[in-house]
């Protein structure tokens, strides 16, 4: 498998995967036109892509569905409590080009695809766990809280992208930021905090990932920097050492690492 997030954050969200024989997106939540330049930079052409799994209905994982699926006629795979929510919000898009799943696992190819519900304020969010030939990754973005399905859904991938979204002081204290608004992020079905997230690579390290991405990382209540040592600090008090028990790097607006998985 050959993975790449292509755009993580409150800006827009997407992630390239590939096997042998397939190519799909995880979402895709920057412009149809800015998607297809940052296939090329990986060699993809656009009109390759096999199929855009959708995580939920929020306009930053969903911006550029619309242009692009209807322009390369793409397959578009998402929930069944979902699909109205993402249709509505569609002006080109045929019906016919969208295939709903439910919680069962089903296969796009030679890719196994998984899916576990998140709680998250949207008519339903999913979250992918996605392998091929024993290799399995995750990618778990928006929650307001981790529980125990979750976790046992994703352990044993060998790379998570997992939420890091905010700094809970950074935004208690942001003044720009509505009251209303920083109760829906840091409630239940918002977003995952840094130290919520550090709780979840605890387990995940302790269960064999040995590489998480931090992702969905907020731009306006937290840094990259914040995110990675808040979390390496944490794992730190519980003996986990990063770089030698497990590796944690970042995302961005910008592409990041590509990972080839064989
Ligand atoms: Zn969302
Ligand atoms: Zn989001």
């Amino acid at each position: 498998m050959r993975v790449c997030n292509l755009s993580s954050g409150s800006d827009g969200n997407c992630t390239y995967v590939e096997t042998d024989n397939v190519k799909v997106l995880v979402d895709i939540g920057i412009s149809a036109s800015e998607t297809v330049k940052r296939l090329r930079v990986l060699g993809v052409d656009a009109k390759d892509i096999d199929a855009i799994l959708i995580s939920h209905e929020h306009s930053d994982h969903i911006k550029g569905l619309d242009v692009f699926a209807s322009k390369y006629k793409t397959k578009v795979y998402v929930h069944s409590q979902g699909v109205g929510a993402v249709y509505t919000k569609m002006k080109k898009l045929s019906a016919k080009q969208i295939y709903s799943f439910d919680d069962m696992p089903f296969t796009i190819g030679d890719l196994n695809v998984d899916t576990v519900c998140l709680p998250h304020d949207a008519v339903h969010c999913s979250g992918f766990i996605l392998s091929c030939n024993k290799r399995k990754i995750s990618i778990i973005t928006d929650l307001g809280h981790t529980n125990d399905v979750i976790l046992n859904k994703i352990s044993g991938s060998s790379l998570v992208y997992l939420e890091s979204n905010h700094d809970v002081e950074m935004l208690k204290n942001n003044p720009n930021y509505p009251y209303k608004l920083k109760i829906r992020i840091l409630g239940k079905l918002g977003h995952l905090s840094n130290l919520d997230c550090a709780k979840a690579i605890e387990f995940l390290a302790k269960t064999g990932t040995k590489q998480i991405m931090l992702s969905h990382i907020s731009r306006h209540n937290n840094t990259q920097s914040l995110a990675y040592t808040s979390v390496c600090k944490y794992l730190a008090s519980v003996g986990i050492v990063e770089g030698r028990d497990i590796k944690i790097s970042t995302t961005s607006i910008n592409m990041s690492t590509i990972f080839k998985l064989n």
